[in-house]
């Protein structure tokens, strides 16, 4: 039996274990050929997510800390940091200058630089970074903490004005892009100051919906058809862009996406 691998879709960022059945989520990931980042948001979750994923074929589960859980769950970090040994995927960790979360801010930004060393000592590190309200502070501490060469920032729901999209851009960050953030004038102007070559597509499922439902990482294949459109772009062709960007990605995370049929990246480290 061959065993062939196409990717319909790509969802960067999508938190499968927040689903009532993360197992029936990835199942039809598998079905959909859809290739998804799982975050995680809490490093607690990690072993259960390891185990639903380590077979798939299509999903990654990435070891995170979200910075809304911060608060109650900071002192988790050594948890992130030791299992960040076991994969090479990190997410979703940032900041969230939001005013919900001031009152953990001095915390969010103590989390988020030991996660961020922790990364760059290891090297061959993809992060997924959340940066709501906060976008100059992640930027500045990724510059601080991390090189280009041992740790890619794909910047998850940003919203950064124009000059800090290009700090981005020069720092080495990729763009995850969901629906939702293509309905408002300024999310298309920030996909259109992007180059294609750094565009990623998203969900932050279940966190977002798509009519009366909640959004599901296949929703990640309208959302390149649409991106193609903002860009002016065959969709064709802007699939073809999107499979390399991700090509980029994995590769950096020493995955070979199209080509692995176990998960080989999740041990010996
Ligand atoms: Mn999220």
């Amino acid at each position: 039996m061959t065993d062939s691998f196409s990717a319909k879709g790509f969802d960067f960022h999508c938190h499968i274990d927040l689903y009532p059945s993360p197992e029936q989520m990835i199942q039809s990931c598998e079905k959909e050929r859809i290739v998804t980042f799982a975050v995680t948001t809490t490093p607690k979750a990690w072993p259960q997510n390891l185990r639903w994923t380590a077979q798939s074929r299509y999903v990654y589960a990435a070891i995170g800390l979200h910075p809304e859980l911060v608060e109650e769950r900071h002192d988790e970090i050594e948890l992130l940091e030791e299992y960040m040994k076991e994969t090479r995927l990190v997410g979703e960790v940032g900041l969230d200058g939001s005013p919900r979360y001031k009152k953990s801010w001095k915390l969010q930004i103590e989390v988020f630089i030991r996660a961020l060393i922790c990364a760059q000592n290891l090297g061959g590190r993809v992060i997924s970074i959340h940066s709501r309200s906060a976008y100059n502070d992640v930027l500045k501490l990724l510059e601080e903490h991390t090189s280009p060469d041992r740790v890619l920032p794909v910047l998850h729901w940003f919203s950064g004005s124009k000059a800090a999209t290009k700090k981005a851009v020069s720092l080495g960050c990729y763009f995850s892009i969901n629906h939702k953030m293509l309905e408002y004038e300024t999310g298309l102007e920030l996909v259109r100051n992007i180059p294609t070559e750094r565009l990623l597509t998203e969900t932050d499922a279940p966190f977002t919906s798509k009519g009366d439902r909640k959004s599901i990482p296949a929703d990640a294949i309208e959302t390149a058809k649409y991106l193609a459109k903002v860009r002016g772009i065959p969709i064709q062709k802007f699939n073809k862009v999107l499979e390399t960007n991700a090509h980029h990605v994995f590769s950096f995370a020493g995955i070979d996406y199209k080509n692995e049929t176990k998960k080989e990246h999740y041990r010996n480290l």
